[in-house]
């Protein structure tokens, strides 16, 4: 029988409000894996008052920051010990291979040492005055219930960024996992209990974006929303969060170009774009899906990256072999296409793959694709596709890059391949960009603050910057001066 996962509020598993249920399928063999929660206001509405009270009860309000850290530390060693359980889950889920969902969850440890880390380092300052009788410091404080709203490519790598810094800085809870991947959230929901967090500091309702999603937004105790997801999501919410004046980090899309100069060594240059554009079959929000080879390199970038596209192995992301799976789900797979087809009609041409690829299985796979012919005015290299399509196209001069790199809705990531240095420099300078990569293209790790500029976010995800997301700052005056305090009327 299909398992059937519910809530996951104050520590126990809750049945929906509404008592529904939706399925998840896997997207490489379209067999139906477990059913979750479709979870609705009355659901949300029971995860956000177990959340406000956990916030306010002693065990967790008054635990010292040292101990935080504890508890995080000790979730990073449960989540160690599940690593690969809940790989198996998320290329189950999401169809990316289980490779990199091991290599993933086996770094995964390191962003709650690393908060845990942190916890004991959230503090305020001493601030000199104009009297010094007077005594100024300020504290960080938690905000209180956080809701978190997390998309299917990295679940719960995109969960723990938002969790560990949240719970290091003293907050509460409440998550609205992807309903393409709900489960491995739950089960991480489950682990923070085994740690030692009190009922209640993390809970997770899933369901539908429209239904539990909004209503987490909406909710009038929500402190802050942290999502990560799509710009037209984001956009949403955070018209959302401003009407009720709370603060919101937002993680969305990118149209990432990717630049290589003629002094690129231009194997490495190649593998950059191939890594860029076609692992995960595209669907990273960093993908880099505008890339641009300078006129005299184009001819052999091109050809390596077509050669690499054709032999990449295409089939189930479970096996060892496999080097690209199938599209998440089946939408992601109609968009893709349908935009490979605008493109044609706008005049690019399809130098490899474009279509589903004969792979025996039924799920929902699409051809590594590189389009030529293409320029910065159509639609398919300004929209986000999601998906293993890059656009390639050549340039003549630095100048006339950066412009084109820069003319983009999106500010998310950038790769610049070449052995100049001062290039180097003065290209990541002026690429209007959170995150530059020289030489390389997807490094990350949790210690690197990560911003999306201009439509790509708002507030900043990763590194000591990110905990301060999940704080307020309060400033306190102290007259030390025990005489009598002066008349306000009087002048002097
Ligand atoms: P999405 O916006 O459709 O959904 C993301 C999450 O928001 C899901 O949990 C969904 O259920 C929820 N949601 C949808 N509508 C909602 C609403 N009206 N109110 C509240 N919640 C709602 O995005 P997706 O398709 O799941 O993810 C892909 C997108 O995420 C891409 O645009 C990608 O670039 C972006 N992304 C960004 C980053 C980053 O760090 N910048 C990382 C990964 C993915």
């Amino acid at each position: 029988m299909t398992k059937q996962y519910d809530h996951f509020i104050h520590g126990k598993w809750i049945t929906p409000a509404e008592g529904g249920y939706f399925e998840s399928t896997n997207p490489a063999t379209l067999e139906v894996l477990y059913t979750a929660a479709r979870g609705t206001k009355a659901d949300i509405d029971t995860a956000v008052r177990a959340a406000r009270t956990a916030f306010e009860n002693p065990l967790w309000r008054d635990l010292s920051q040292t101990k935080r850290g504890h508890l995080l530390r000790k979730l990073g060693d449960l989540v160690g010990e599940h690593a690969d359980e809940l790989a198996r889950m998320e290329t189950e889920d999401n169809g990316k291979l289980l490779r990199e969902m091991r290599g993933q969850l086996a770094t995964l440890p390191e962003y709650l040492y690393y908060y845990a880390g942190l916890a004991d380092k959230v503090q305020g300052s001493q601030v000199p005055t104009m009297n010094p009788a007077i005594l100024n410091y300020t504290q960080r404080e938690p905000l209180g219930v956080v809701g978190a709203i997390t998309p299917w490519n990295s679940p719960l790598t995109l969960t723990t960024s938002k969790l560990a810094p949240a719970l290091a800085a003293g907050n509460t809870i409440v998550i609205k996992p992807s309903e393409y991947t709900s489960r491995t959230v739950l089960r991480l929901a489950e682990l923070t209990v085994k740690a030692g967090f009190p009922d209640g500091v993390v809970n997770v309702v899933t369901g539908l974006g429209a239904e539990a999603g909004a209503a987490l937004v909406d909710h009038p105790e929500i402190a802050k929303i942290s999502f990560t997801g799509s710009t037209a999501t984001g956009s949403a919410i955070a018209a959302s969060a401003a009407s009720r004046f709370i603060g919101c980090t937002l993680e969305l899309g990118g149209k990432s170009p990717n630049i290589v100069f003629e002094d690129a060594n231009i194997p490495n240059a190649a593998m950059g774009v191939v890594a860029g554009i076609f692992a995960a079959a595209g669907q990273t929000c960093i993908a880099g899906s505008r890339v641009f080879a300078h006129r005299s390199v184009y001819d052999e970038l091109l050809e390596r990256v077509a050669e690499r596209a054709k032999s990449i192995v295409i089939g189930n992301p479970i096996e060892d072999t496999t080097e690209l799976g199938p599209l998440a789900f089946a939408a992601q797979q109609e968009k893709v296409g349908s935009y490979v087809d605008l493109g044609v009609s706008e005049g690019a041409k399809v130098l490899t793959g474009g279509g589903r690829p004969d792979v025996e299985l039924p799920g929902y796979f699409y051809a590594p694709t590189v389009l030529t012919d293409v320029d910065n005015s159509m639609r398919v290299v300004r929209e986000e596709i999601f998906g293993p399509v890059a656009a390639i196209m050549p340039f003549d001069t630095e100048e006339e890059v950066l412009r084109l790199a820069n003319d983009t809705q999106y500010g998310l990531a950038a790769g610049v391949w070449t052995q100049n240095l001062a290039r180097a420099h003065r290209m990541s300078r002026k690429l209007e960009a959170g995150t530059v990569w020289v030489n390389t293209y997807r490094a990350m790790s949790p210690m690197s603050p990560r911003q999306g500029f201009k439509n790509s976010g708002v507030g900043i995800e990763h590194g000591l910057e990110s905990m301060h997301e999940y704080t307020r700052l309060k400033s306190i005056w102290i007259n030390t001066d025990e005489g009598p305090v002066a008349d306000p009327f009087i002048m002097r």
